[in-house]
């Protein structure tokens, strides 16, 4: 059940506790604790049979002292300005978590864009590039995949940018298709990044991960490659689910045959040999590693206690309030939080923009080995100030992050 608290509220929670550890001064308080632009766009779309619909959508820049804003689009019904500020918060930390030189960006369009038609997304998709292309630019801002949006939607956002500019820039969006200028790995990055740092945790708290048995929340880009993944290593994955319910098998399901199943049937429900299970039961089910990859908010203070995992991999952006935090570090839970654990996706679309701006692309296996040690690192220092300050991995993190960002601030200086 959701709390009361909104994403963006969470978000700057967590900021707090982190500045108060690092004894961040007031005036730094307030500009990390605010987001720099925050762009509203309402804008016509054409739709079937000459219809015009008017969407809303965002586009918001949270910091860009360490470089341009980075963050993806999401596409979701439940958007709204609060939930991108948080996310591109969230993004500010993930790429300074990780080391790479990008600011926290993200932006969203209040839609349901499944019952839409390709044109009608093509089109959605289209104007509001044009309408956030203020913003827009491979040395100012550059968007990539979230909530259903993908690599087309992509390709479609890197060709208006291109249209207006009258030459090609792949540069100003990651995740686009191979064919574009994207990334090789790029696709699997979220999960892979996630499968990482889950070895890494696994081998903390000395559990073995042939046999070892996962859950997913959500099973879209992030949640079934990961699944897959860790199947890979030898875990079990025992239940998984989407917006539509959950399935669970405690003998194991085959990640690869419950996404063919969701591919020909748009859900994981209904997948032969497995039980039905709801999203609130699947979350509380006995596993040794949960990976919530859906949206956020989902372990909260009601159900934290209820959590019987070893291991919770943040998949998901936010899925965690910061009250069920405190409840699953005192079971003794360890919890690899969002901009850690989910740091890879930005990662690899960091590669796709230094490939791009190069025009010189790299191996999958260059790919894969140079986000394994950016996440092995990352997870590293984290968890080394985790045990050095007795705090959560999440307070670890934004220690880490939130003090990397407050020193690029404090180098700039305040302008004029
Ligand atoms: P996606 O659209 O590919 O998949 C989302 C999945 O969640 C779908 O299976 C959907 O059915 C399911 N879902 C939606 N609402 C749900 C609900 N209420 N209960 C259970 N399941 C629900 O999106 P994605 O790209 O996989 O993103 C998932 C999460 O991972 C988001 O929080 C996103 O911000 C985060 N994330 C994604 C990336 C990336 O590269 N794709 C990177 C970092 C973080």
């Amino acid at each position: 059940m959701a709390t009361e608290k909104s994403a963006w509220e969470i978000a700057v929670q967590q900021f707090n506790i982190a500045a108060d550890r690092l004894g961040l001064d007031d005036g730094m308080r307030q500009v990390l604790g605010t987001c720099k632009r925050e762009l509203t766009v309402n804008f016509p779309v054409k739709m079937s049979g000459n219809v015009i619909k008017v969407f809303t959508g965002y586009r918001v820049h949270h910091n860009v002292a360490r470089g341009p804003a980075k963050g993806g689009i999401r596409y979701h019904q439940d958007v709204t300005l609060d939930e991108v500020k948080a996310l591109a918060m969230w993004m500010t930390w993930k790429c300074a978590v990780v080391g790479i030189p990008y600011g926290g960006g993200k932006g969203g369009v209040i839609v349901d864009p499944k019952p839409l038609k390709p044109r009608e997304l093509e089109n959605l998709t289209r104007r509001y590039a044009t309408e956030i292309s203020i913003l827009m630019g491979p040395e100012r801002d550059i968007p990539a995949p979230d909530v259903n949006t993908n690599a087309q939607t992509m390709a479609w956002i890197m060709d208006t940018v291109s249209m207006h500019r009258g030459y090609t820039v792949p540069a100003v969006i990651t995740g686009k298709p191979v064919a574009l200028g994207g990334s090789l790995g790029r696709n699997e990055a979220t999960a892979r990044g996630v499968s990482f740092v889950v070895k890494r945790a696994a081998a903390e708290r000395k559990l073995k991960l042939d046999g070892a048995t996962v859950v997913v929340q959500g099973y879209g880009n992030a949640g079934s490659i990961v699944a897959r993944l860790l199947s890979e290593f030898g875990c079990k994955v025992i239940a998984v689910s989407d917006s539509k319910g959950g399935i669970v098998n405690k003998n194991g399901l085959d990640p690869v045959a419950v996404l063919k199943h969701k591919e020909a049937t748009k859900s994981v429900v209904g997948y032969a040999s497995a039980d039905n299970i709801s999203n609130a039961e699947l979350l509380e089910l006995p596993c040794d590693i949960l990976v919530p990859a859906a949206l956020e908010k989902v372990i909260t203070a009601t159900n934290a206690n209820k959590i019987q995992a070893k291991i919770v991999a943040e998949a998901a952006n936010g899925p965690t309030t910061p009250e069920a935090d405190r409840i699953l570090y005192d079971k003794g839970i360890f919890l690899i939080p969002d901009v850690l654990a989910n740091a890879g996706g930005v990662t690899v679309s960091y590669f796709e923009w230094v490939q791009d701006i190069q025009a010189f692309f790299w191996t999958e296996a260059e790919i894969n080995g140079r986000l394994e040690r950016i996440m092995n690192e990352s997870f590293d220092a984290v968890y080394a100030l985790s045990k050095k300050h007795k705090v959560d991995m999440r307070t670890a993190a934004y220690m880490l992050a939130v003090g990397r960002v407050a020193e690029a601030t404090r180098l700039r200086g305040i302008y004029p």
